[in-house]
């Protein structure tokens, strides 16, 4: 494990105190980049708009003009002047402070007079000019004023000559300042930085909160997949964690470690059954190998049948072992060819019933037509002698019957090979199929096997793509069936 690497609460706390660091630091400079020429323009729009509504104003005779003038004049916040060609005042508002109109003398009126004449009517200016609240003596003698900024001040100016009514002519000027006023920019300044430190604290603290929250189940389920790895299965991840992904990988790993245990569970039983069933055949051969060795008279056919019979089984208990492992490693690879699934039953039928008519068995199998299919025949003769041999191990000592039917539907051909045996129980249904599984129940001896057979015929007839089943009751027995496609 890298103990170097930051955990993921850390992580996610620097990335959210970062992101939070990021947003201010880019919210702060746009506010301090663009605040002036943002100020400005909307400034300019209202100047435009009070030149506008003096010209609507400029029909009234000359006494109310000076009423009109100053409505407009607070209303935008601007100075306006309104004068004669000769320069001489008609109407005159101070709708602002520290306009530079008011103090401005008549021959720089009149240039601008001049200048919107020549203009077609109209001209506008721009003029920077020194701060008179902040002249620069006084900002060297303050140590609080930033002191790159020069006290500039931007003024714009609007002039409009327009025609009375009795066709005199009227010259208007509109006049503000369109650069924030000092105590404007450094009031937002601090309500800036306020307003930076309370956003900081608060996304601290939530960066806090919500990293915690975030590596709180995943923290957990380390732990518990770190027991999990120690071969613990009694662990529990975390399925409330709020999140819909970890949610959804704590239910998945729960599951995996169920499976797990059952599989962990069901190893510890095969080995407990392998065990059994190799030791059985193993005394026998033994016992009656040393009988036939020390008593020459127990040197007979019937004793030598035994130990072949039980050499047998145990090839028989190695082989299906070593087949599970094959089927399920998936190094085995499909020998298909058309063959009559019919007439594959019928010859193993063939092989068993001279056994099944020795031990008083009955059988049947129901066929009205031959189906072909194609599939790797040594693999489903493999399947078909497995769910037989089973109906015949797992039938009832005084209903010892059992039956194959095929039916042929739709491309299909199925085949339910039913018992009337014990049947099995409804929980332990699901898991027949499962690798190393045997029931619960004691097994008689008469009962071969490894808990291993339906678990090759799952790999055969999964590698086959075929559908299979079972269902089963305790007390009436069960059908096992699959189905393969038909081919002509
Ligand atoms: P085994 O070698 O033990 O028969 P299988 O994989 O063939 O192993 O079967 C697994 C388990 O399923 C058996 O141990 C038995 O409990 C149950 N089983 C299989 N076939 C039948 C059946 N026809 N009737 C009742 N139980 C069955």
């Amino acid at each position: 494990m890298k103990k170097h690497k930051l955990g993921l609460s850390t992580r996610t706390f620097i990335i959210l105190i970062s992101l939070s660091a990021v947003f201010l630091l880019v919210t702060v400079l746009i506010q301090s980049t663009f605040f002036n020429s943002f100020f400005a323009r909307t400034k300019k729009k209202e100047i435009n708009e009070a030149m506008t509504s003096v010209i609507t104003c400029i029909s009234y005779d000359d006494d109310s003009l000076q009423e009109q003038c100053e409505n407009v004049a607070l209303y935008y916040n601007v100075c306006i002047l309104i004068t004669d060609e000769s320069m001489n005042t008609i109407a005159f508002s101070e709708g602002a402070a520290d306009c530079p109109l008011a103090r401005m003398d008549s021959n720089a009126l009149r240039l601008m007079y001049e200048n919107a004449r020549n203009n077609g009517g109209a001209y506008s200016k721009e003029e920077n000019r020194s701060d008179p609240l902040f002249p620069p003596n006084k900002m060297q003698d303050d140590p609080h004023v930033d002191r790159h900024d020069p006290g500039q001040r931007t003024s714009y100016f609007k002039v409009s000559i327009v025609s009375t009514d009795s066709g005199l002519s009227r010259v208007i000027f509109v006049n503000a300042q369109i650069t924030p006023v000092r105590n404007m920019t450094d009031s937002l300044r601090i309500q800036l930085s306020v307003l930076s430190l309370v956003m900081l604290i608060l996304s601290f603290v939530l960066s806090f909160i919500y990293s915690r929250q975030l590596s709180k189940p995943i923290i957990e389920m380390n732990n518990e997949a770190d027991k999990l790895a120690r071969g613990d299965f009694d662990v529990h991840f975390e399925q409330e964690s709020g999140s819909r992904e970890l949610d959804e990988l704590g239910e998945k790993l729960n599951h995996a470690a169920r499976e797990l245990s059952k599989v962990d569970a069901l190893r510890t039983e095969l080995i407990a059954n392998v065990s059994h069933d190799l030791r059985t055949p193993l005394t026998l051969i033994t016992g009656y190998s040393e009988m036939m060795r020390d008593l020459p008279g127990e040197n007979n056919p019937e004793n030598l049948n035994v130990i072949i019979d039980e050499s047998k089984r145990l090839s028989q208990i190695v082989n299906d072992v070593l087949d599970v492992s094959k089927y399920q490693s998936g190094s085995v690879t499909l020998d298909k060819s058309r063959f009559c699934l019919t007439d594959e039953i019928l010859a193993i039928t063939e092989r068993i019933s001279a056994f099944t008519s020795a031990n008083g068995y009955i059988f049947d199998f129901d066929y009205s037509e031959k189906a072909y299919v194609l599939a790797d025949r040594t693999a489903i003769s493999r399947v078909i002698y497995n769910l037989v041999s089973n109906a015949i191990n797992y039938t009832d000592s005084e209903k010892k019957s059992f039956e194959i039917k095929q039916t042929i539907e739709a491309g299909t051909v199925r085949i339910d090979i039913i018992d009337h045996g014990k049947g099995i129980s409804q929980e332990e249904l699901p898991y027949v199929f499962d690798r190393y599984y045997r029931s619960n129940d004691t097994h008689i001896r008469s009962v071969l096997g490894t808990g291993l057979g339906l678990s090759i015929v799952k790999s055969i007839l999964s590698a086959h793509d075929a559908r299979f089943g079972v269902t089963s009751s305790p007390g009436n027995g069960s059908d096992f069936w699959f189905s393969l496609e038909t081919c002509e």
